[in-house]
């Protein structure tokens, strides 16, 4: 994908890494974010998209979406380049003193300063446990939905029992050539409503329930155990794991960063980390008294944009400015400020 020099890159695109943004943007320097989700969140598009919050500042209540949709549309003015569907996997500081980025894409950014906002972690697709299943990942055996067009006239089996399992295989119906929706109960834990739309279509005709537990994937065919453990093959082009997403630190671990008990240690100055020009803002970040909350992480984004500010302009006085009253703010608002 090349390298691209850039001031700020931003780790995680949920509420806090959002507000990074806005907050870089003020002090004029452009990010680069990245996410390996493939849209923006965290955890409240993730783990409670429909659910209301209560305490963010100013907003009665609002959905984890809602308040994802605010924060998008907050930091619009300062067009920060997202790259969803990527893992930061390496970062290696360079004799001049800035660090490369790579992500799990291959794509390399040259930043001078880093922001980590990454939570609990990557939201990673949960990996199939199955002999065969790694050598087949990304051809026969994939964990995301692929644009339905691209299943067309495909034989695809459908793992997992949670809402994205079992609307991919009802969205597959009439698509794929068949349809077969493989778990290992007969008991789901998508909304009652997908149940029974699934089991409508299986009444049909239309789809297949198989209970079993999978045991070997190997060329166009995979092996289940039914509850008897008797052994039956099922033939398919796609296996199509959606076993729900989980968290995973992963490559955070391993960046040479001063860690306690998995969180970054951060001064609360500047939410600086113990390395230079990496900064460590909500969930994932520890410091006295720290508490895992959306208001929290909003005011350290504040003075972490700050820290990074001394460091991407070493020579300029940084001041601070009332967005109510700064002309200079509102040009990059793009308001008029009256
Ligand atoms: C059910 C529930 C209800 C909650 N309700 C409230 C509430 O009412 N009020 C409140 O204040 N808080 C609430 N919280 C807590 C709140 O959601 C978190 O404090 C907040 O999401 C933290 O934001 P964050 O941006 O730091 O991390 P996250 O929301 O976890 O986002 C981190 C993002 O970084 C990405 N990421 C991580 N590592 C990498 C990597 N290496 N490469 C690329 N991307 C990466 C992840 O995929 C993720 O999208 C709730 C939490 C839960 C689970």
């Amino acid at each position: 994908v090349g390298l691209t020099e850039t001031d700020a890159v931003v780790v995680g695109a949920g509420p806090v890494g959002l507000f990074q943004v806005f907050q870089l943007g003020l002090q004029e320097i452009a990010c680069h974010v990245v996410e390996a989700l493939p849209y923006a969140g965290g955890q409240c598009a993730e783990l409670y998209a429909d659910k209301p919050i209560y305490d963010i500042p100013t907003v009665k209540v609002c959905t984890g979406r809602e308040l994802t949709d605010r924060l998008l549309e907050q930091v619009e003015p300062f067009r920060p380049a997202f790259h969803f569907g990527e893992v930061v996997a390496a970062i290696q500081r360079q004799p001049d003193g800035r660090l490369l980025v790579s992500t799990s894409t291959g794509r390399q950014l040259l930043s001078r300063t880093l922001l980590i906002a990454a939570g609990i972690g990557a939201f990673l697709p949960r990996k199939l446990k199955v002999a065969g299943a790694e050598a087949a990942e990304g051809k026969q055996l994939l964990y995301r939905l692929p644009p339905l067009e691209a299943m067309s006239g495909k034989h695809i089996v459908v793992a997992g029992d949670e809402d994205p399992a079992l609307q991919a295989a009802i969205d597959l119906v009439g698509v794929a050539a068949s349809v077969t929706l493989l778990h290992r109960r007969d008991s789901f834990r998508a909304e009652e409503s997908t149940v029974a739309r699934m089991r409508q279509l299986c009444g049909e005709g239309s789809m297949k329930l198989v209970i079993g537990q999978p045991t070997l994937l190997r060329d166009g065919v995979l092996d289940v155990a039914d509850p008897e453990a008797r052994t039956h093959a099922l033939p398919l082009d796609v296996l199509l794991a959606l076993l729900g997403l989980s968290p995973k630190l992963g490559p955070i671990a391993d960046w040479g960063l001063d860690l306690e008990r998995k969180q970054v240690k951060v001064d609360t100055e500047s939410f600086a980390t113990s390395e230079p020009g990496v900064f460590a803002i909500g969930d994932i970040n520890t410091y006295p008294g720290k508490r895992k909350l959306i208001a929290c992480g909003f005011h350290e984004c504040v003075l972490a944009a700050f820290g990074a500010a001394a460091i991407v302009f070493p020579d300029r006085k940084i001041q601070l400015q009332y967005t109510t009253t700064s002309p200079r703010l509102h040009e990059l608002l793009g308001v008029s400020g009256n």
